[in-house]
């Protein structure tokens, strides 16, 4: 498959090369590199590559954030490309790996989480998926809140939370719950599926991270996994 990503150095020393050279070693077909100065005082790479045999999105992904040094922040997989075997082959993404791909693909992690959640042992996916959605949720706050003064709990939801969860889908709020229309993390599923406990995590991290908040408690209180996609989340 064909793809195109944008890697951030750490430091202005750690150039194109240190880059390519890990890509070529692993196998990639190079198209295109480029290389520019970034804000932060190291490199921006941008490389345009194809992957050869049998190397899947997972693998890719894992290549690209374990090259060091580096950032992965952007990351489009031409989806023409993408061969699709009769039987796929699931490979278990781990947190680290799942993390770097929603950063790159933010908001846009309704299949990774699922990659992930599909790649998990049953006993420890409702907790995996809880704590990975607390993180991210914590991270969004502190990427696109937390400058401002921190807001108390209805108007933390109502003007910060709600504006960030409409990311996926469309939300409604109340004081202390939370609803998703459609929630797109059990589209897909069966009434037996755990995704929403991504969004509890999400939601927690989220208000958490905002010292006024502090500690909350979140529970799905209605599902709609394999019927209404409505998913009610109240907030303690
Ligand atoms: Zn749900």
């Amino acid at each position: 498959m064909k793809f195109s990503c944008a890697l951030e150095t750490s430091s202005e020393r750690i150039r194109l090369v240190n880059v390519i050279s890990p890509l070529i070693k692993a196998g990639y077909q190079l198209i295109s590199q480029k290389q520019e100065p970034s804000e932060n005082g190291g490199n921006i790479i941008h490389v345009v590559a194809k992957t050869q045999g049998t190397k899947t999105q997972a693998d890719l992904i894992d290549d690209l954030s374990s090259i060091e040094g580096c950032t992965l922040f952007k990351l489009e997989i031409d989806e023409e490309t993408v061969s699709s075997p009769s039987t796929p082959v699931k490979k278990a993404l781990d947190e680290k790996s799942v993390l770097a791909a929603i950063g790159a693909q933010y908001p846009d992690i309704v299949d990774v989480v699922r990659q992930y959640e599909d790649g998990l042992p049953d006993e420890m996916r409702i907790r995996a998926l809880h704590e990975l959605g607390r993180k991210v949720g914590g991270g969004i706050y502190q990427r696109d809140y937390a400058l401002g003064s921190p807001l108390k709990m209805s108007a933390a939801i109502s003007r910060e939370l709600v504006p960030a969860l409409k990311a996926f889908t469309k939300v409604k709020a109340s004081d202390h719950s939370i609803t998703l229309i459609k929630c797109p993390f059990c589209k897909t599923s069966h009434s037996h599926h755990l995704g929403c406990n991504f969004v509890v995590g999400y939601i927690e991290g989220f208000l958490t991270s905002n010292p006024i908040v502090g500690r909350v408690r979140v529970e799905e209180t209605k599902c709609g996994a394999g019927s209404t996609n409505i998913c009610e989340f109240t907030i303690w």
